[in-house]
């Protein structure tokens, strides 16, 4: 990786504001040194096939994704720069999420992910399964050609979790620990198998399980905080929480920021990046807008994903 931008110092910018539109690799720059941190580390970035990546975008921008709101994808770049701009902002290492809609398609993604992968030296190998026959062999091969991160989407996949055919899924991962990213939150539309319950019974049969629910489990955000305290593996991303985006749709509960502060050593950094319709920096500025704290945007920012993931 280069790391010539992420070393750079930060500019120093009294004047700011006569001095016109702050570029946003710069603020973001100053925001992690700020917290005296040599970066970032972003577990909730997308990056797939481009033909997958183009469709992904049509169905945010052509308001498939029922949220009433406009969506229109910020970074809609080619890979390349959207890497560039995420080395830039001094992202020490980010996820390559995806996800099936169908049976029969994660083989086929987790093979363009370890080559991603292998071909991106701060990217985090990435993998994902469906509930299909022959997916505890699918999470077993890509375990073995290296991946440790896996994304469930509960909502765009349609699944149960419950599903007998994921049993051993879980089991696979908790006995590796291996994590799992798991969009179950009823955000932006609930779907079948979102909330709290589903997942629950997984934690229960799978107590040792890392998973880490996406978007700080909106709307439900108590429930999946409250299953945090239970279960020692289950972890939360900031991904679009407390964006004004987020907050129109699935506003967070003032009376909830005891219970976030407290989760200080589970809630890792997400952003969605390129998917998201509005800049990178305002999922930072509205994290540390919550004035909890700079020991917790530090945790949450670098140090907790650099404990989970043993970067
Ligand atoms: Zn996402």
């Amino acid at each position: 990786m280069d790391n010539a931008d992420i070393s750079r110092p930060a500019p120093d910018r009294p004047g700011a504001a006569d001095a016109g539109p702050v570029p946003e690799a710069d603020a973001v720059i100053a925001f992690w040194r700020e917290l005296g941190l040599p970066g970032l580390v972003d577990v909730h970035t997308h990056f797939m096939p481009p033909n997958v990546l183009t469709k992904v975008w049509a169905f945010f921008e052509d308001g498939r994704a029922a949220t009433g709101q406009a969506w229109p994808i910020v970074y809609r770049q080619p890979e390349e720069d959207r890497l560039a701009l995420l080395r830039a902002f001094g992202v020490r290492r980010f996820s390559a999420l995806l996800y099936p809609h169908k049976p029969g398609m994660a083989s086929w993604l987790n093979t363009w992910a370890a080559d991603f992968a292998a071909r991106t030296p701060d990217a985090l190998h990435s993998a994902t399964f469906f509930a299909e026959p022959g997916a505890v062999g699918h999470v077993a091969d890509a375990i073995a050609a290296g991946a440790r991160l896996f994304k469930a989407h509960l909502q765009v996949g349609g699944y149960d979790p419950r599903d007998e055919l994921l049993d051993p899924v879980w089991g696979l991962l908790a006995e590796a620990a291996v994590p799992v990213i798991v969009h179950c939150g009823s955000a932006p539309t609930p779907g079948r198998y979102t909330g709290l319950g589903p997942m629950s019974a997984v934690l229960a049969r799978h107590p040792a399980l890392i998973a880490i629910i996406a978007h700080l489990g909106a709307p439900e955000y108590g429930e999946f905080l409250g299953l945090a305290r239970r279960y020692p593996g289950v972890h939360l991303d900031t991904t679009m929480a407390f964006t004004s985006f987020l907050e129109r749709l699935a506003p967070f509960p003032a009376e909830l920021l005891p219970q976030l502060a407290a989760a200080g050593d589970r809630i890792l950094l997400g952003s969605d990046f390129p998917n998201v319709p509005y800049p990178y920096l305002h999922q930072l500025q509205v994290l540390a807008g919550l004035g909890l704290g700079t020991e917790w945007l530090r945790a949450v920012c670098y140090q907790n994903a650099v404990r989970l993931l043993g970067l």
